[in-house]
């Protein structure tokens, strides 16, 4: 379990930038260099969909280091990356890395926590292998309306991941929702946050520095953050070659500006589970 003062310790890894998805607002995807990598089509049966990733191949190079097991087996990983007590676990999707349950079990042995951010939506064998080595899983939801989800993100998913959300429940694991708030999805802020209730789930909204809100439109973002379970939290990284659900920067990135955003985020995630812990 992450307890609320392993947040003031976190790192992000990057372990491929391939998704099944498609979400319109998604930087990656619209990249040419990732539209030459081949994915699964996407289809009314899900199943075929995760049966047909087994085989796909695998794009090394396009994720953020490199390959990250020949870092891993050559020992040099912590030359790489800062040991953390949290690790952010992050794509694309990270669930398609064929490598993921080494990479975890990895991070597991050197006593590291581990937070999956992930578009949840895959069969439940794909979540067996993972489930004991995260733990929190981050779920990224595009959309809480059936209809909005296909259109957003080409993919009639969100079924599958109510039924996950409610597998990881009764196994006990953690799991937290997050919402990547944009202009058109801002009426939806109040339907997202009772979709999160109905689930009983912790909240996470994040928004682009970027995106250039009115004033009013950031001051009601904000005001979601007197709600129980609820977090709100800025993000810098639109544009870069990461899943739009994530907060994070790409990492290692040594910049002042970056390490001093992400410190902020760091330490609101500190002070909230804190009060979450308190049962504030
Ligand atoms: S935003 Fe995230 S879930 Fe959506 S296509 Fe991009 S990587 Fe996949």
């Amino acid at each position: 379990m992450i307890k609320f003062f392993d947040f003031l310790s976190q790192n992000t890894l990057c372990v491929t930038k391939e998704c099944i998805l498609r979400c319109e607002h998604c930087h990656l995807w619209s990249n040419p260099v990732f539209q030459k990598i081949k994915v699964p089509k996407i289809s009314d049966d899900g199943f075929d969909l995760f049966r047909s990733l087994s085989d796909q191949e695998r794009n090394r190079k396009l994720t953020a280091v490199g390959d990250v097991s020949d870092l891993i087996q050559a020992g040099q990983f912590f030359k790489t990356f800062k040991k953390a007590k949290v690790f952010n676990v992050i794509g694309g999707e990270p669930l398609v890395c064929k490598e993921l349950p080494y990479i975890l079990g990895f991070l597991q042995k050197n006593k590291i926590k581990v937070r999956l951010w992930t578009n949840g939506v895959f069969n439940l064998d794909v979540l067996d292998q993972v489930k004991d080595l995260v733990d929190e899983f981050c779920f990224y939801l595009p959309s809480c309306d059936k209809k909005g989800y296909r259109l957003l993100t080409g993919f009639d998913g969100l079924g599958i991941l109510e039924e996950n959300i409610r597998y990881l429940q009764a196994e006990k694991r953690h799991v937290i929702l997050n919402h990547f708030v944009t202009r058109s999805s801002l009426p939806d802020l109040p339907e997202v946050y009772e979709y999160a209730r109905k689930f009983d789930l912790r909240l996470y909204l994040n928004y682009s520095v970027h995106a250039k809100f009115q004033r009013e439109s950031i001051a009601y973002i904000k005001r979601f953050k007197k709600e129980r379970k609820v977090m709100v939290l800025r993000k810098k990284n639109f544009g870069q070659d990461v899943c739009a659900g994530v907060h994070f920067d790409l990492w290692p990135r040594h910049d002042l500006e970056t390490i001093w955003f992400q410190g902020q985020n760091c330490f609101q995630e500190f002070m909230r589970n804190l009060a979450w812990s308190l049962h504030v």
